[in-house]
């Protein structure tokens, strides 16, 4: 009674409140209806936006055949090959390979050895399945409910397996990283795309055989990839004598190696293995019997890395290799570069891939020259004018042909004896000297027509501003005994100025078309990547005496132009990589900048000859019997420094010598900088495939008076013979001869 009492009374007070109540319900509802509207607008625009985005991107993944090669060599190979044109190759020939092995590269700490599906047990591929996709022999290569599943995950920003094992094999053939967002979205529908592809070409048996030999299963300590190379190291067996209690303990390692394989974390693995087995039984894979024995099987792990029952037929070869030659250091750290470039990851990723294996790295270098020049590089007679005691002046030499593919390279004078030693041939930015003339001041000069072949000029200073408004004369030219105000003030053709090397017509040259000038073009036109602001005034761009100086690789490369009709290609030592796929991530394409005309550039070669072949020409013991020769030498301040560079109808190539806490380099000791050229590179040279160089159409050839430097007349009595650029031929020469 009481209680309905109560109950009537609360009842009455709530009628008198009612109206207000009424109010306050409808009020909400409204706000409530307009919030449910609201929300509902927005799930659907969101959606929308959500589909469209997601329409475009699997539109734009499915436009896109991306198929994955399975591949059975590179796919598991633990070497990235250094490979080279072979020489001898007969294309007739099926036993004559295009391309040799120079080196290959390893992973010491990772193990990877493959083997066939049919060697692999049964119940090692059902473990597999049973552990990482127990519908895989059902669906087409993605398992819809599971991808889902994974989709959402990677959303809210974590990372989930629910990849099938087709999807795992791309993902462990492409090592694109797993991501969470969008990004990992997109990898994540790229993968979906390409797992359908593969299902399209390959067999289930194809993919499973390619999963088990590349999956990942080290430790953290070693980097064991697949099942053959796993049952070596954990279990130090064949994967032929596997059992299934070690079947699916390797299984269990998969989803996370490290916390789960059975050398250093035995307890979580057998977790999972027991879970692997009990998984087994109910697929039908093994008995009952055989479940109960396994479940009471004690593992037994040896962890022995070196463990192999199967080798890599390279592989003796490879571990015979020895140390990295200067090529390869050089092929190394170019390779690493493009790989960095063009998969956009840093170059300690691209590093460590490189190390992995499976690369292919096709180098431009000639075998038998490194070879020759090595050798001729550690014979102190080619360098010592008569034996002493003193072998501590460093040296370095580099030889390419003439679209930029370095031939060889060799870094000092001794046997090289450390990985990646610095070399003075790609390393040392030393001073080029008097090497800096002809592509500092001469062929701008020539190319914008300054002078010809044989324009007289005067041997006389430019009177350089100083910095209190007054001027100096400058700059004094070497002699035999040193730097001396010693000025001719004669008349000399252009090519004797070069040849003789004096430094008061570069200085003419350098002031008309400005030292800012010449340095741009150094730097735009001819790649030299060493200069500074510093480097942009008069004896920088006149004399070479440079800020830091210029690797010879670049100085030897900008030398190209001479011999190649003015043509500046990329020096480099890769020339195409292929990957783990075998599709070519790197080609070095055959564009080139002209840096000067056709024409500039014979004019230039045929006045560098000069240097050569006059008797007191600077690089006169260079002079090589058969083959044609045009150079350039080049001494630094205090002759700290000696360069010379070579310009043969093949290769262009050069050589340094110098200390390395510069000082003076007693001369009288050694030979002369071009007769170590000729001693290192005289044999190849002579032996080269073309002995001269091509006259092009745009340069003439003509007689010019010896009197004038013009073009000769009938009336001129002593004449010699130039070549000019047919676009600026001189005048002919009156003939009224003063003397
Ligand atoms: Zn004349």
């Amino acid at each position: 009674m009481e209680k309905v009492k109560r109950k009537a009374s609360s009842k009455k007070r709530s009628r008198k409140k009612k109206n207000t109540a009424l109010t306050v319900a409808v009020r909400t509802l409204k706000v409530f209806g307009t919030l449910a509207l609201s929300l509902f607008l927005i799930i659907i625009i969101t959606g929308s936006i959500f589909v469209t985005v997601l329409t475009i991107y699997v539109l734009n993944f499915a436009e896109t055949d991306d198929v994955i090669t399975i591949d059975k060599v590179t796919a598991t190979s633990n070497i990235s090959r250094f490979l080279y044109e072979n020489p001898d190759y007969d294309p007739e020939d099926p036993d004559s390979s295009q391309f040799l092995l120079y080196y290959g590269l390893t992973n010491n700490a990772r193990r990877s050895v493959w083997v066939d599906l049919s060697e692999i047990p049964t119940y090692v591929q059902d473990a597999y399945m049973a552990a990482e996709d127990e519908r895989f022999m059902e669906h087409d290569g993605v398992d819809f409910k599971r991808t889902f599943a994974s989709i959402v995950y990677t959303l809210l920003g974590r990372t989930q397996g629910g990849s099938t094992i087709t999807m795992q094999t791309i993902k462990n053939l492409t090592h694109e990283d797993s991501r969470s967002g969008i990004e990992g979205v997109e990898r994540k529908i790229k993968e979906i795309f390409r797992a359908i592809n593969v299902e399209k070409k390959y067999t289930k048996d194809d993919i499973l055989q390619c999963y088990l030999n590349i999956i990942g299963l080290g430790d953290g300590w070693q980097d064991i990839v697949g099942v053959q190379a796993a049952a070596n190291y954990y279990f130090g067996k064949d994967i032929t004598q596997i059992d299934i209690a070690e079947a699916a303990s390797l299984a269990a390692i998969t989803k996370y190696p490290v916390d789960l394989n059975p050398r250093t974390n035995l307890e979580n693995n057998r977790d999972r293995q027991q879970w692997i087995l009990g998984k087994m039984l109910e697929l039908g894979a093994i008995t009952d019997a055989e479940y109960e024995y396994a479940m009471n099987e004690e593992l037994v792990i040896t962890g022995d890395p070196d463990f192999q029952s199967r080798e890599d037929p390279d592989a003796e070869e490879i571990a015979n290799q020895g140390m990295t030659s200067w090529y390869m250091d050089e092929a190394i750290d170019e390779a690493v570069m493009r790989i960095s470039e063009r998969r956009g990851i840093s170059t300690e990723d691209a590093k460590t891939e490189l190390y992995s294996g499976g690369y292919n790295v096709y180098i431009s270098i000639d075998v038998d020259m490194q070879e020759k020049v090595e050798k001729e590089m550690q014979d102190n007679s080619n360098f010592q004018s008569y034996p002493f005691n003193e072998d501590e002046l460093q040296s370095g030499f580099i030889c390419m042909d003439y679209q930029g593919n370095v031939k060889a390279v060799v870094g000092k004078r001794t046997k090289k004896d450390t990985w990646d030693e610095f070399n003075n041939a790609t390393d040392a930015e030393r001073s080029p000297g008097s090497c800096i003339k002809p592509i500092a001041s001469y062929a701008p000069a020539v190319e914008q027509d300054l002078l010809t072949y044989s324009t007289l000029s005067n041997d006389k200073p430019i009177d350089l501003p100083k910095g209190d408004g007054t001027t100096e004369k400058w700059p004094v030219n070497y002699s035999d005994t040193g730097l001396s105000e010693n000025w001719s003030y004669k008349n000399l053709y252009t090519w004797q100025m070069l040849m003789r090397s004096l430094n008061t017509l570069p200085a003419q040259l350098i002031e008309k078309m400005t030292p800012e000038y010449s340095y741009n073009f150094l730097k735009e036109k001819l790649d030299i990547s060493t200069l500074y602001e510093s480097d942009a005034y008069y004896a920088p761009m006149t004399v070479g005496a440079l800020t830091t100086g210029t690797k010879l690789k670049e100085l030897v490369g900008a030398y190209m132009i001479f011999g190649n009709g003015g043509k500046k290609y990329d020096v480099t030592f890769v020339n195409r990589i292929t990957n783990t796929q075998g599709d070519v991530i790197y080609e070095k394409n055959d564009g080139y900048k002209q840096a000067i005309s056709e024409s500039t550039a014979f004019v230039m070669n045929k006045m560098m000859q000069k240097v050569v072949t006059e008797s007191i020409g600077t690089g006169r013991y260079a002079k090589l019997r058969n083959t044609q020769l045009a150079a350039k030498t080049g001494t630094s301040n205090e002759w700290k420094d000696l360069s010379f560079v070579g310009v043969t109808p093949d290769y262009v190539s050069g050589v340094w010598i110098g200390y390395k806490v510069q000082e003076q380099i007693p001369t009288t000791q050694y030979q002369n900088i071009g007769a170590i050229w000729k001693n290192i590179f005289g044999d190849i040279a002579e032996t080269e495939q073309h002995h001269e160089f091509t006259m092009p159409s745009t340069v003439a050839e003509m007689n010019y008076c010896t009197k004038s430097g013009l073009i000769a007349s009938e009336r001129c009595t002593s004449t010699e013979v130039g070549y000019y650029k047919r676009t600026n031929i001189p005048e002919t020469c009156s003939g009224s001869h003063f003397s």
